[in-house]
């Protein structure tokens, strides 16, 4: 099966492939400001007979120097990948978990799951996001005025 095998400094971490993969990408990305850097292999997958679901195999930070080496491969055993489904109007009869569109944790890992039309958001992401409204200030308003005490 065609897959993507990803060496970081000569180790191979990972052959990611899958039959019912619609794609696959292999991305190496630099956050300057930060002084991070990552690379990441996911993809889009195509279950039979259930909507479409996000296919993870490698999410890791790499180091400056770090040599990442991607090889298309012809692979009989390639690395089974995470699958998830963010979009919530998802009408799936498989177990693949739903996660938060935000931060990528499972629906079951977590308190409770805000739904949207397109996407989800999990209860910590909605917490953490509040804070950082009021830490901006926004959001600060209190209830509206004719249910004020006075
Ligand atoms: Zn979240």
């Amino acid at each position: 099966m065609l897959s993507l095998q990803v060496e970081v400094n000569g180790n191979r971490v990972v052959v990611a492939g899958c039959a019912d993969a619609g794609n696959i990408d292999a991305t190496v990305t630099i956050f300057p400001g930060l002084g991070e850097s990552w690379v990441r292999v996911a993809g889009d997958i195509f279950p039979a007979a259930n909507p479409p679901a996000d296919a993870l195999w490698l999410q890791r930070a790499i180091l400056q120097g770090d040599r990442v080496t991607i090889t298309l491969v012809d692979s009989a055993e390639p690395t089974t990948p995470t699958l998830t489904r963010s979009d919530p109007s998802a009408e799936a009869t498989d177990e693949i978990p739903f996660a938060c569109s935000f931060c990528g944790k499972l629906s079951i890992e977590i308190e409770k799951m805000y739904a949207g039309l397109k996407a989800q958001v999990c209860n910590e992401c909605v917490q953490f996001m509040h804070d950082m409204a009021v830490e901006d200030g926004v959001g600060s308003r209190g209830p509206p005025e004719s249910t004020r005490e006075t």
